[in-house]
């Protein structure tokens, strides 16, 4: 009686474990990784890889583990995130499974498992209610602008009048602190279901933070490695111009947010400059991509990748525009299209960065750098056994 028992347990605890682990690999087909169906192991994906060459991973592992739903395996592999997305092993797999876009769909399940809120699964499975986010958030800035904006003066263009610095400056921060603290956390929790509980002195963590982490934050060095360098120029244009902007409009707000004349030629204005036209033009080398499929990465696009993308450009040009309007001295215009920039700028911001594709600028360095702290991990297990 009670082995009938133990072996009908048994029977039971399969069967959960099968159902989640099929829920497991449901998940990842409905995130874009159609693919795991057709991929049948070969491994070329892994050897053909140019990242492969200078890192010990195997891509085919961690698609495995999604053909066989490893809930707990998938959360801890870091080796999504190492992939650039050069296209390279699409290429060349037999059964056009598409392992670039398997990486990418790994990385938005990473993404969404990382994501203590829950907003990231929302947003990533319904596409709905990532527009209804979108709109709503974008609408509630329209309604704030509207009953908070100071003193409309039409003589000249008063942006700071209009806009008034103390309320920008106050939630700029608001929502800088607030999108830093989530990213931290998740990204907390990256290192929690990815690392080891074997303590490391804190000299480790300090002189590999400064050799793994920032020349791989600062260079996105892989990215070269793929074999289209002019993709890498892409993307640090794309990398650069983010941190330009947010510098510009985050830490320089009291410098930026003013009621002097907007000169073209300034260092601030060229930074600024700068910042616009290298992510207008990285975001439509994108959108080109993506509705030419001329790569294999760009093939399959989640909707998060089209809304955000054209989120980006839609800011750069709205701030453009407000730079010119304000240059010439249009005052409705500018007030009118800095309103607009404002209500593109918060759902982006809000959304886009802790919750969908945008984190990668974070999760891809920390990758790296969780990794390395592992493999001094296992060097120190395997002085261990040899004494
Ligand atoms: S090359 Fe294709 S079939 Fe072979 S392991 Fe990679 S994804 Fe699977
Ligand atoms: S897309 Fe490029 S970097 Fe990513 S796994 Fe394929 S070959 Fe490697």
């Amino acid at each position: 009686m009670i082995l009938k028992l133990r072996t009908t347990q048994i029977a039971l605890t399969s069967l959960l474990q099968k159902e989640k682990e099929a829920e497991t690999a449901d998940l990842i087909i409905k995130l874009g990784g159609e693919g795991i169906r057709k991929c049948y192991q070969c491994g070329s994906c892994t050897a053909i890889c140019p990242i492969s060459e200078h890192y010990m991973i195997s891509f085919r592992k961690s698609i495995k583990y999604a053909q066989l739903g490893l809930k707990e395996k998938l959360s801890s592999d870091l080796t999504p995130w190492l992939c650039y997305a050069c296209g390279e092993c699409s290429n060349s797999c037999p059964r056009d499974a598409n392992p670039s876009e398997l990486m990418m769909t790994l990385r938005r399940y990473l993404t969404m498992i990382y994501d203590w809120t829950g907003i990231s699964r929302l947003l990533y499975l319904n596409s709905k209610i990532l527009l209804s986010a979108i709109i709503s958030l974008s609408v509630l800035t329209g309604i704030i602008i509207y009953f908070l904006h100071g003193p409309i003066i039409t003589d000249r263009v008063a942006l700071a009048t209009f806009a008034p610095v103390e309320l920008v400056e106050a939630t700029g921060r608001l929502i800088f602190v607030s999108l830093a603290s989530i990213l931290l956390l998740n990204t907390f929790r990256m290192y929690r279901l990815s690392s080891s509980r074997i303590k490391l002195s804190l000299g480790i963590y300090i002189k590999e933070f400064f050799k793994t982490f920032l020349p791989n934050f600062l260079t996105q060095r892989f990215f070269k490695y793929c074999s289209e360098k002019r993709y890498w120029v892409v993307h640090l244009l794309i990398f650069y111009g983010y941190v330009a902007s947010l510098i510009l409009f985050e830490v320089l707000l009291f410098i930026t947010h003013s009621n002097d004349p907007f000169l073209f030629i300034s260092p601030l204005s060229i930074i600024g400059l700068f910042s616009a036209f290298s992510i207008t033009y990285g975001g439509f080398v994108v959108i080109h991509g993506r509705v030419k499929k001329t790569k294999p990465l760009w093939k399959y696009s989640h909707p998060t990748d089209w809304m955000f993308i054209i989120l980006l450009i839609l800011i750069c040009l709205t701030g453009l525009l407000t730079g010119i309007f304000r240059s010439i001295g249009w005052s409705i215009a500018t007030y009118m299209v800095f309103s607009i920039h404002l209500m593109i700028v918060v759902p982006f911001l809000i959304l886009g960065v802790p919750f969908t594709k945008w984190s990668h600028i974070v999760y891809r360095p920390f990758a790296l750098y969780f990794g390395r702290l592992n493999e001094i991990r296992q060097s120190k297990i395997q002085e261990v056994v040899r004494l």
